[in-house]
């Protein structure tokens, strides 16, 4: 399956031999080594990672980056900047934690999304309703709100996940025709509002496994897929790239 992208998402998962353990295996593996196939790691590994990611095709990507300068008087916040120093080549943006854990909103969101386009680091805007927001039937429009930060991004490549909330480390995947649902709307939303420089694409999460992966990845304009807890074993996130593959 030509052009599908696969973004492990080790969230605040891993110690720094694990996190080594868990690279290398992948590394090791030509499955998991390739240009298409990104691990979203703890930005304390970030540096760490990198050393071992040289030469190699597997990209590193961040899971948050700090909506503010990139530089000065931030305490805690990683810029843009730090995260294209270290040699993050994607980073996620407004992942439902850090939406619910964090209260971000879509002006913060905004800012990060082009403090990682000016910096050159690829942008993920992660999407997705409640169950609650899906039960009440407004889930399009939910989605939709989430999505309206990029009408006021000019130009630059980013990515779009499509994440339901309910679906996230719960084992309760959405069904097929509820994510090409989903995916069509985002992409004609997106063709009707925002500037996409190129073609739009939206990758799927929220418990993709082994077993399902190749049927997901299969569905009408699903472009690939971030992959949370399955992302943590080799030998799952394998069989997951490989279904990509
Ligand atoms: P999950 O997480 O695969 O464990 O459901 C996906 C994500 O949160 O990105």
């Amino acid at each position: 399956m030509a052009g599908k992208l696969i973004i492990g998402n080790w969230k605040m998962n891993t110690r720094a031999q694990s996190a080594q353990s868990l690279l290398d295996a992948l590394l090791a593996d030509s499955e998991c080594n390739q240009s298409w196939v990104g691990v979203a790691a703890p930005s304390v590994y970030l540096a760490m990672l990198a050393q071992r990611l040289q030469g190699a095709s597997l990209q590193l990507a961040a899971q948050d980056v700090s909506g503010f300068a990139n530089d000065g008087a931030y305490t805690g916040d990683v810029s843009a900047a730090m995260l294209r120093d270290v040699g993050c080549t994607y980073v996620l943006v407004g992942h439902s934690e850090r939406r619910q854990y964090f209260a971000e909103s879509n002006p913060l969101l905004l800012a990060k999304m082009n403090n990682a386009l000016a910096a050159g680091v690829v942008p993920v805007l992660c999407v997705g309703e409640t169950l609650e927001q899906r039960e009440q039937g407004d889930y399009l429009q939910v989605i939709y709100q989430q999505l309206s930060i990029l009408v006021d991004i000019d130009a630059g490549d980013y990515l779009i996940a499509y994440e339901p909330v309910w679906a996230i480390g719960t084992g309760k995947v959405a069904t097929l025709e509820q994510i090409a649902e989903i995916h069509s709307a985002i992409k004609t939303w997106c063709l009707q509002n925002a500037k996409p420089s190129a073609n739009i694409r939206v990758l799927y999460g929220g418990s993709v496994k082994a077993e399902n992966a190749e049927s997901i990845l299969k569905t009408d304009n699903v472009d690939g897929a971030l992959v949370g807890g399955a992302s943590l074993d080799a030998g799952s996130f394998r069989m997951i790239c490989q279904a990509a593959g």
